[in-house]
C-alpha cells in the first residue's frame, strides 16, 4: 500500500503555442489505503490524470509520487500499480489458473510463490472451484473476477480503475461494484477509480475528486461534496 501525491500536475498534449493544458495544476494528497473516485463529465481529464499515475502518459509539469518515490521518470513497469479497464480480455486458450498466473510467470516468480498468490486471490474472489476452466466455460461475472484476480496476484501498492463498470449490464454492474468494495475491504489497497457516473462515484468513494475542464473543483467525502450548494 502507498499514499499518492499529486503536486501541481499539469498536462499538455503536444508542444508549441497551441498546446493548451488539459490538466491545470491538480494538487491532492491521497492517504495509504484510501478509495478515491475521480468523477466528472466526458473530456474533463479523468483518464489523462489516471494515465499519468499509471505512467502511460507523460507529466508535462509538476510531479506525482507513489509513497516516497516521485514517478515522473519511471517506466510503467517500475511503478507498483495494477490497472483494471472496462474491457477485460482473458486468454481464451488458457485456464483460469493460467490466466491469473501468466503475468507472474513473465516476472519469473518462483512457481510455488505463484501458486500461493493465485490460490489466495482465487479464495478472495470465490474462484477456487473454477481454476481448471477455460474462459468460455464461465459466466460474465466469473470472467470479470478472473480479470480482477490477474490484477490482485501482482500485489500492487495501488489499483487504478478506468471506468470498469461502464460496459456492463445493470446486474453485472452491481455485482462487480460489490466485488470491488469487498476487495478494498479485504486488501485495503490504495485505489483510484475513474467514472463519469455520479451515483457510482457516491456509492464507491471514501473521498471523491470532482473534475471539470481540467481542474479539480472539489475534493472531499461524498457528504461534503453533495452538501455544497
Ligand atoms: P475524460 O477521461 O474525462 O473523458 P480525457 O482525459 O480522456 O477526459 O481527455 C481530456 C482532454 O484531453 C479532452 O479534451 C481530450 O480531447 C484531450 N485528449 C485526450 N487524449 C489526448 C491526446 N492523446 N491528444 C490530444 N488531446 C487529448
Ligand atoms: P475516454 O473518454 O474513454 O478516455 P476517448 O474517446 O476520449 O475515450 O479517448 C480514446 C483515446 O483517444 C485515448 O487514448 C485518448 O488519449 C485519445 N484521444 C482522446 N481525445 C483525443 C484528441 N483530441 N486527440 C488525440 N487523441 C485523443
Amino acid at each position: 500500500m502507498a499514499s499518492i501525491s499529486l503536486r501541481k500536475v499539469v498536462k499538455r498534449y503536444g508542444t508549441g503555442p497551441k498546446a493548451n493544458p488539459v490538466i491545470h495544476g491538480v494538487d491532492a494528497e491521497i492517504a495509504d489505503g484510501e478509495f478515491i473516485v475521480i468523477v466528472g463529465p466526458s473530456g474533463c481529464g479523468k483518464s489523462t490524470l489516471l494515465r499519468m499515475v499509471a505512467g502511460l502518459e507523460e507529466i508535462s509539469d509538476g510531479e506525482i509520487a507513489i509513497g516516497p518515490r516521485v514517478v515522473n521518470e519511471l517506466e510503467p513497469s517500475e511503478r507498483d500499480i495494477a490497472m483494471v479497464f472496462q474491457n477485460y480480455a482473458l486468454y481464451p486458450h488458457m485456464s483460469v489458473y493460467d490466466n491469473m498466473a501468466y503475468g507472474l510467470k513473465i516476472q519469473r516468480l518462483p512457481l510455488e510463490q505463484i501458486r500461493q498468490r493465485v490460490e489466495k486471490a482465487a479464495g478472495i474472489l470465490e474462484l477456487g472451484h473454477l481454476l481448471e476452466r477455460k474462459p468460455r466455460q464461465l459466466s460474465g461475472g466469473q470472467r470479470q473476477r478472473v480479470a480482477m484476480g490477474r490484477a490482485i496476484v501482482r500485489e500492487p501498492q495501488v489499483f487504478l480503475f478506468d471506468e470498469p463498470l461502464s460496459n456492463l449490464d445493470a446486474k453485472l454492474r452491481v455485482q462487480t461494484r460489490l466485488e470491488i468494495q469487498k476487495l478494498h475491504r479485504e486488501l485495503g489497497i490504495t485505489s483510484l477509480f475513474v467514472t463519469h457516473d455520479q451515483v457510482e462515484a457516491m456509492t464507491l468513494a471514501q473521498r471523491m475528486i470532482v473534475m471539470n475542464a481540467g481542474r479539480m473543483e472539489q475534493f472531499g467525502t461524498p457528504d461534503e461534496v453533495y452538501a455544497r450548494p
